[in-house]
């Protein structure tokens, strides 16, 4: 009998041909009548988008399942409330109309702990500006789950719809700040890892830093699961275009170097929940540059690369030494990472 591997749950290559093959495979042929030119389950993107009048009606929604729940930087609760606000905010929805919190907890779960959470969630919201408008709460028996599952469905409205398909050649691509936080903090707690100096997540909601050069992009995407390697891989084949990535100007945190160094772990291919990848024509990079970096989120921001005609689909890493293609990843190193 074929079993769901774990790898299928990575955010990368593994998972994508599982959702094209079982569920965007039927999912598709159901008339999609209401979508009228706006983005549905079969482009795969982070959201859906509905036209509603003059605008677009965006919708989200994902389901968190980190392990351990309270991590250095964050815990589930801020992180469910910003993953969602985070991916309507990648299809140009910054303004919030409401959010849903679906939570499932484990018989003999800490209330203490879920109080915890819900501040989390609250302030969350509070930075994100995101009203949570309904749930629902269901508790499984002892040993039927692991501690606490959190899902959360987020509605916006945008009259510039962006998508993760619009690069063209000649674009720059820009990474909103410093790489591989939210991966390999999670990990190095899971590993008891004593490292110097402080190594946390990114988590954070990015919807109001990305309002202010939302008019200029002509693509954008998180990098989550599988990392920057795996966004760009998705918005290169997508877009039709190869992306050379010039390795020496990705921002990486010496903490973030040294840990991933130790579990052999490239900071590219790993998980980050604070940060996006844009795609901006060249002579708006700037500008876009410099609006980022006066917002806290995007200091760090920085041109990580250009968009080119040849190899479609492909990454081409620059390193300084030479060239060479970087490898697609399977997924995510490590499973329950969001
Ligand atoms: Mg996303």
């Amino acid at each position: 009998m074929n079993r769901v591997a774990l790898k299928q749950g990575g955010g990368g290559r593994a998972m994508r041909a599982l959702i094209e093959k079982v569920f965007v495979r039927d999912f598709a042929t159901l008339p999609q009548h209401e979508l009228n030119g706006g983005v549905g389950i079969s482009a795969m993107d982070d959201g859906a988008a509905i036209k509603l009048g003059d605008d677009w009606l965006v919708i989200t929604t994902d389901s968190h399942v980190i392990h351990p729940i309270f991590f250095p930087g964050g815990d589930i609760g801020r992180l469910s409330i910003s993953g969602t606000v985070n991916d309507l905010a990648m299809m140009g929805a910054t303004r919030v109309l409401g959010l849903t919190c679906s939570v499932i907890l484990e018989e003999g779960f800490s209330l203490e702990w879920l109080e915890v959470i819900q501040r989390s969630m609250v302030e969350a919201c509070i930075e994100s500006n995101a009203p949570v408008v309904t749930g629902d709460t269901k508790v499984m028996g002892r040993g039927e789950l692991d501690g606490i599952v959190i899902n959360t469905t987020g509605i916006g409205l945008t009259r510039t719809l962006v998508r993760d398909n619009g690069l063209s050649a000649g674009d720059r691509i820009i990474v909103t700040g410093s790489i591989g936080e939210h991966g390999l903090a999670v990990m190095a707690a899971r590993h008891g890892i004593e490292i110097d100096g402080d190594l946390l997540s990114d988590v954070a909601p990015m919807n109001s830093m990305i309002a202010t050069i939302v008019g200029d992009v002509t693509a954008m995407k998180d990098p989550t699961r599988g990392g920057v390697s795996s966004a760009l891989h998705e918005m290169a084949s997508k877009s039709g275009v190869g992306i050379v990535l010039d390795e020496r100007a990705v921002p990486v945190l010496p903490a973030v170097r040294a840990v991933g160094e130790l579990l052999g772990i490239d900071p590219l291919h790993v998980a980050n929940e604070g940060k996006a990848l844009l795609g901006v024509r060249a002579g708006a990079a700037q500008d876009v540059l410099a609006r980022l970096h006066q917002h806290p989120l995007g200091r760090r921001a920085a041109i990580i690369g250009t968009c080119v005609a040849e190899r479609p689909g492909s990454i081409v890493l620059d390193t300084g030494f030479g060239k060479r293609l970087l490898a697609e990843p399977e997924g995510e190193p490590l499973p329950r990472i969001c």
